[in-house]
């Protein structure tokens, strides 16, 4: 099986289905924005220099025809004006990939394979932390909540690179449009709330590999590399009946 991005798994917490869709990829304003700001971020902390960043970000505009290039300049500035109060960064674009093993209940018995690129990995008042930089405009609350399992795995992707259990934050560039704020904000769990949610990563993907079905649509659509709804073949079916998501009338349906 080809890997699980770490970006994929809010989703597939929310949509099994999605895990059909590994190879496509997620390409919308939203996303493409997000790259670009990253792309901004990554040149920072390797040339050091805001205006060397800002110029790396014009040339790579061309790469996300659908970024919107000045919120993408907006976060990018603000992030940079402040990222210097969450101490220092040791690593950026940082590729993990790890494996689980499967849960018993996986027919296939192979090992699950997850991989992803973290943002960056800062230590700051002496705390080892894994931060994701999130560009959208959702409160914190949901974004901690969505995301979880992203940062569970970037958490532990780092701890099997590093032998190190680290913390995770998350840097909300949009607090930059609501006139500031808070930045950086840590999440709320321990080092057992990422077992956990490995472990459930592991159900989630012997369910599908048992073969079951269940599409779920919803906002996490949008992040979905189906590309949304109408694509997925759940979404194929609601061209027969409009908007209805398939109902199973028995539990053998569910495996079809
Ligand atoms: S588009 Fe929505 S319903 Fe279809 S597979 Fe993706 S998340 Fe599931």
């Amino acid at each position: 099986m080809k890997g699980i991005r770490a970006s994929l798994l809010p989703t597939l917490f929310t949509c099994i289905r999605s895990l059909d869709y590994l190879e496509d990829k997620v390409s919308n304003e939203y996303a493409e924005t997000g790259s670009l700001i990253h792309c901004g971020i990554e040149a920072l902390h390797k040339l050091k220099s805001i205006d060397s960043a800002l110029a790396v970000m014009a040339v790579k505009q061309s790469d996300y025809p659908e970024a919107n290039g000045a919120k993408a300049v907006h976060g990018f500035r603000r992030y940079a004006e402040e990222q210097q109060q969450w101490g220092s960064v040791s690593e950026t674009e940082y590729p993990i990939a790890f494996t689980l093993a499967p849960s018993p209940i996986d027919p296939t018995k192979e090992e699950i394979v997850i991989e992803g690129t973290l943002d960056q990995v800062r230590v700051a008042n002496g705390i080892e932390t894994v931060a994701d930089a999130k560009t959208g405009s959702k409160s914190i609350k949901w974004m901690t909540r969505h995301y979880a399992p992203q940062l569970a795995a970037y958490q532990y992707g780092w701890f099997v690179a590093s032998g190190r259990k680290p913390h995770a934050t998350i840097i909300r560039t949009q607090d930059a449009l609501s006139g500031g704020g808070k930045f950086w904000h840590p999440v709320p769990w321990g080092w057992d709330t990422v077992l956990d949610i490995m472990d459930a990563v592991r159900t989630l993907v012997a369910l599908r590999r048992l073969g079951l079905k269940i599409a779920t649509g919803g906002d996490h659509c949008e992040w979905c590399p189906a590309g949304g709804i109408e694509n997925c073949s759940i979404g194929a079916k609601k061209e027969k009946g409009k908007y209805a998501l398939p109902v199973a009338t028995s539990i053998e349906d569910l495996f079809k």
